[in-house]
């Protein structure tokens, strides 16, 4: 489906009504929270909303499944969330916590009997076919590795049955990463920077999920600060920071948070019409 151009050339992306249900698997940064051998307040807390295992997300529009990344914590995830179904995986980059969690994809392949697509960049794909080339390979009685179909994209969106994706082209330090929006929601993690022509692909968002890693600047993240002055600039109705380190305790950043713009945890579960 090709969106209408503005005269100013402006990809006018103001998403058809459609029902989104994200459910964030994970919030944490690259190490969990509680991190190992760490005393500090979030990494002590018996709070669940300070239990942070790596970034990951589902949402759920038009009768699919969509898994955002497979890190090391996914089958964890998915028995929690009770996610026995995935219709593709949408990835944002190739970075550890992001990817290698990709064996796990091997439960979905076997319950379902069917390989499964993957959606990234090229980046993104040159690291798995590098790194897991035997996830490119045809299925054997057994299933017994992840059966992968890769599938290239950079800014157009694509069709998966009648549900548009976008892909939102950001910058993560040096590498070119996608976010992803479906209807009114996007999800932005391990970002740096928002190229001016994706800014124009995050207009009218009912949710943003944005990276919000630490308050000290970060060459790759963006920090509480910038986080806030992003979320601002962008103005959904609702933004939820994700991908945070054990630095940030739940109930302190809540605190300290302006109106419209939450604190994600594990389990989080939001529906945007
Ligand atoms: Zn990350
Ligand atoms: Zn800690
Ligand atoms: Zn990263």
């Amino acid at each position: 489906m090709s969106a209408p151009v503005s005269p100013l050339s402006i990809p006018s992306v103001t998403a058809p009504a459609i029902r989104v249900e994200t459910i964030l698997l994970g919030v944490g940064s690259s190490g969990g929270s509680p991190a190992l051998g760490c005393n500090c307040p979030t990494c002590v807390s018996t709070d669940p909303k300070n239990s942070r295992t790596r970034a990951s997300a589902v949402m759920r529009a038009g009768g699919k499944t969509f898994l955002i990344d497979t890190g090391p914590d996914l089958r964890g995830q998915a028995l929690r969330e009770h996610i026995l179904h995935v219709d593709a995986v949408l990835y944002t980059h190739p970075h550890a916590d992001h990817l290698n969690g990709i064996d796990d994809l091997r439960a979905f392949c076997w319950l379902q009997k069917a390989a499964l697509p993957v959606y990234g960049n090229r980046l993104m794909l040159s690291h798995i076919r590098e790194r897991f080339p035997y996830t490119l390979m045809k299925p054997n009685e057994f299933w017994d590795k992840p059966v992968l179909t890769i599938h290239e994209v950079e800014a157009e969106p694509f069709q998966v049955g009648d549900v548009t994706i976008r892909p939102i082209p950001l910058i993560h330090g040096k590498w070119p990463i996608l976010g992803w929006r479906i209807g009114n929601t996007a999800y932005l993690t391990d970002v740096s920077e928002i190229p001016a022509e994706s800014r124009a692909l995050l207009q009218d968002l009912e949710v943003l999920f944005l990276d919000c890693l630490r308050t000290k600047p970060h060459p790759t993240h963006l920090s509480v600060e910038q986080s806030l002055q992003v979320a601002a600039q962008i103005g959904a109705k609702r933004t939820v920071l994700i991908h945070m380190t054990h630095e940030l305790e739940y109930h302190a950043l809540t605190a300290s948070l302006p109106v419209g713009i939450e604190v994600g945890y594990d389990g989080l579960s939001i529906i945007t019409e």
